[in-house]
């Protein structure tokens, strides 16, 4: 290896010396990459592939020694660092331009204690590799919906999906951590130990530093839950979202319902004349026993007239995967998320408008419904910025080539503009893109200040800056 010019923390540049590369290389367990390494490419690219970047050096860690060097080279050469876990963040901070890249990839590993119902997961496995491990013992952890999701990027946000109104966010399973702070240090992180590094975890993204285990608290599940899709024409919208909003209002924990408008994709359930036609699909999860499930499930599968109902029993794990295809990496990806406390007439009236306008086929817009047992944690015991929003809309626009760029931009960002009347102001730090830099102190609403304290105490000089950033300094962003 040669000396190389990296990035700094300054967007300067530093060279380091390809002694003090060699030394470092030679201390890990894990690879040292750099651009002329065969898997370089494949190693740099993230879910969302209108991010192209390209550090300096990517390091591949195999454990916790590995980080500690990791950030302890990093720090003593003032890097511009970004750290990744799945690779599925849409703001793209999983990778830098010029940088060091700290790549969690291959901590995949999972240890289940059956007995005292805990997992013991590292931040490089996926929801997938969680769900495998915890499913076969009829044990979960509340995650998301996409199952190649990374565990630790999703759980440092905060992680919302199909369970979470009876379990909690993802974080509410959350133990403890094993963290390596911004000095060097591996610390522990906890309700008793480093409390307030606990509850900025709890939400405050990557800005604390890089944690290489996560512990969390396992709930009996299935194997087998009640769910599926109902799929509705797109003219009843209207009835139908009016009626869904009135039939959450009585909803069990048990039960979640999502609705996501979209062209239809070519699903084998569906009449292949409705292939392509704008729908709305409720997609639904019922994790009560299977023998309240028909009942449950009934008022929400009575709605109007659908064109199809393949809701019914099947594995939990299985369930995790089913958005899988239509959420494929390697396609271009533009998000953006509102909270809302309520679904408003007006509300749904510009969501429909907005999906008589679709830019493209894989465009889609969804609203998820959270509360339940997520909703019954005050809003400061975590960092995670909103408790009582009922429901999070994510318009989600999806294409293929860079041509399209400024017509599917251009819909997600004119349909936030319209809902954001109508909206609480706080937001999912996971759902923002990368031109959002300047909400963060919004979207964490009352808990920025406390974040900004710990952020000040963890990492005074932010080497943790590739995330939904909580500066220091406690000005918004
Ligand atoms: C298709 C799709 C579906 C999704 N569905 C859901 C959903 O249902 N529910 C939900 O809650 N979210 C969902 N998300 C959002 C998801 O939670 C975020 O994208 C999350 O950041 C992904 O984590 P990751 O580890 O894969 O990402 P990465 O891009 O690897 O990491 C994201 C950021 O997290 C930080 N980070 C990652 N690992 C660590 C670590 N070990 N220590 C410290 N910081 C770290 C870094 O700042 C990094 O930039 C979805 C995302 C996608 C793309």
């Amino acid at each position: 290896m040669n000396d190389i010019s990296l990035m700094n923390l300054q967007a300067g540049n530093t060279t380091v010396s390809a002694a003090a590369i060699e030394a470092f290389a030679g201390q890990q367990r894990g690879s040292l990459l750099d651009a002329g390494d065969a898997s370089y490419d494949e190693v740099r690219a993230i879910w969302n592939s209108m991010i192209d970047r390209k550090p300096a050096l990517i390091v591949q860690c195999a454990g916790a020694a590995d980080v500690v060097r990791a950030v302890r080279f990093a720090r003593d050469n003032r890097l511009l660092v970004a750290v990744r876990g799945g690779g599925h963040n849409i703001a793209g901070n999983a990778v830098c331009d010029g940088g060091l890249m700290i790549d969690l990839s291959p901590m995949k590993s999972v240890r289940v204690d059956v007995a005292a119902k805990r997992a013991w997961v590292e931040p490089g496995a996926t929801l997938a590799d969680v769900d495998s491990e915890t499913q076969s013992f009829g044990l979960a952890v509340p995650t998301g919906i996409n199952s190649t999701t990374g565990i630790a990027g999703l759980t440092l946000g905060g992680g919302f999906g199909w369970i979470t109104r009876k379990f909690g966010l993802t974080i509410d399973s959350l133990v403890c951590a094993d963290v390596v702070t911004a000095d060097g240090n591996l610390v522990r992180a906890s309700e008793t130990e480093n409390s307030d590094l606990f509850w900025a975890l709890r939400g405050g993204g990557g800005n604390f530093g890089i944690v290489t285990a996560f512990e969390f608290k396992l709930h009996d599940l299935g194997p087998q839950v009640t769910a599926g899709l109902v799929v509705h024409p797109f003219k009843d919208a209207q009835t139908v979202l009016e009626q869904y909003r009135q039939a959450l209002e009585t909803a069990p924990d048990e039960l979640t319902c999502w609705a996501v408008m979209r062209a239809a994709p070519p699903l084998p359930f569906l009449p292949e004349e409705w292939h392509g036609k704008e729908v709305l699909v409720l997609a639904m999860c019922y994790c009560g026993d299977a023998a309240s499930a028909e009942t449950a499930t009934a008022r929400l599968r009575s709605i109007g007239k659908p064109i199809a109902d393949v809701v019914g029993p099947c594995p939990f794990a299985g369930w995790q995967q089913a958005f899988d295809p239509l959420l494929t990496p390697g396609a271009r990806n533009y998000w953006k998320s509102h909270d809302f406390m309520e679904l408003s007439d007006t509300t749904i009236g510009i969501l429909l408008d907005a999906v008589r306008r679709l830019p493209g086929p894989e465009c889609e817009i969804f609203i998820a419904h959270v509360g339940g047992a997520a909703g019954r944690i005050a809003t400061g015991a975590t960092a995670f910025p909103q408790r009582n929003a009922h429901f999070i809309m994510n318009v989600h626009a999806r294409w293929r080539e860079p041509a399209g760029d400024e017509a599917c931009i251009g819909w997600a960002r004119r349909l936030f503009e319209a809902a954001k009347p109508y909206s609480v102001g706080t937001a999912y730090i996971n759902f923002m893109p990368e031109d959002e830099g300047d909400r963060v102190a919004a979207a964490y609403g009352s808990n920025y200040q406390r974040l900004c304290e710990i952020k000040r105490r963890y990492d005074p000089h932010n080497l943790f800056r590739m995330n939904q950033n909580v500066l220091p300094r406690g000005e918004a962003g």
